[in-house]
């Protein structure tokens, strides 16, 4: 497998790239609009063809690229099935395994920061979207997030994963790029260690984050695959521009 991780800055999205050597076709999973161009450029100098975009959950905080690289590039638009959205081409399951040549991913529905958020598993890495991010998780008050079902969808279904797995986040905000199953059971601040379901319950409702501030834009775009809404205001457009080849350099 041909495997990359690729940063957004302005979301702090971490983009993963996933290539089968046999047949040349990759996979992006969770591509955002404003690196559109670095992704695909990545992805020629591999080789590689795009076949798919992935997505792990309906974004509040950035815009994905995945209408813009069918457009471009010609691939196929994947995300949970849940989410019922017209514009996906391929709906994700849990109890399906989505192949795209030798690289076949074990989708893992993981409900609590949103209803229909899935996680990806694919040899021996978790791709975990916003369910669990090192040191920390996805807050549960927006999209039908609920505490509850993000508690049993971690510690019961991603912590019953090897310890040795390793831990790939959508997002990072410090700089870190990986952590293992093993390392976040035993230090989460938020969902390791002996962590109660209440006491989580408890610490979620505590947390007063303050209103994200893409979300009324983020969510309807991305509930039509990546279509950046003629409404944003200026001094949010960086979530629509292109970086690559822009003046933000
Ligand atoms: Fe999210």
């Amino acid at each position: 497998m041909i495997f990359k991780q690729l940063f957004e800055p302005v979301s702090s999205t971490y983009t993963y790239l996933l290539g089968c050597q046999e047949t040349g076709q990759a996979l992006l999973i969770d591509p955002v609009l404003p690196t559109w161009e670095r992704d695909l450029a990545v992805l020629n100098t591999l080789g590689l063809k795009l076949a798919f975009t992935l997505e792990t959950h309906i974004h509040a905080d950035h815009i994905t690229s995945a209408r813009k690289l069918k457009a471009i590039a010609g691939s196929r638009i994947a995300g949970p099935a849940l989410d019922q959205l017209p514009c996906t081409d391929v709906g994700i399951a849990e109890g399906t395994p989505f192949k795209l040549g030798s690289v076949e991913l074990t989708p893992l529905h993981t409900p609590g920061h949103t209803d229909n958020h899935f996680a990806y598993l694919h040899a021996g890495r978790l791709y975990s979207g916003d369910a669990l991010l090192i040191d920390a998780c996805g807050r549960t008050d927006f999209q039908n997030g609920d505490a509850t079902a993000l508690y049993h969808s971690v510690r019961g279904k991603l912590f019953a994963l090897d310890d040795d797995t390793l831990v790939y986040p959508a997002h990072d905000y410090e700089q870190r790029r990986i952590s293992t199953i093993g390392q976040e059971k035993a230090r989460n601040p938020r969902l390791g260690g002996d962590r109660t379901l209440e006491d989580f319950v408890a610490l979620m409702g505590d947390l007063k984050l303050a209103y994200p501030t893409f979300i009324d834009y983020a969510v309807p775009g991305n509930r039509s695959c990546g279509a950046c809404p003629p409404d944003v205001p200026e001094h949010l457009q960086q979530y629509c521009a292109q970086i690559a080849g822009s003046r933000q350099g």
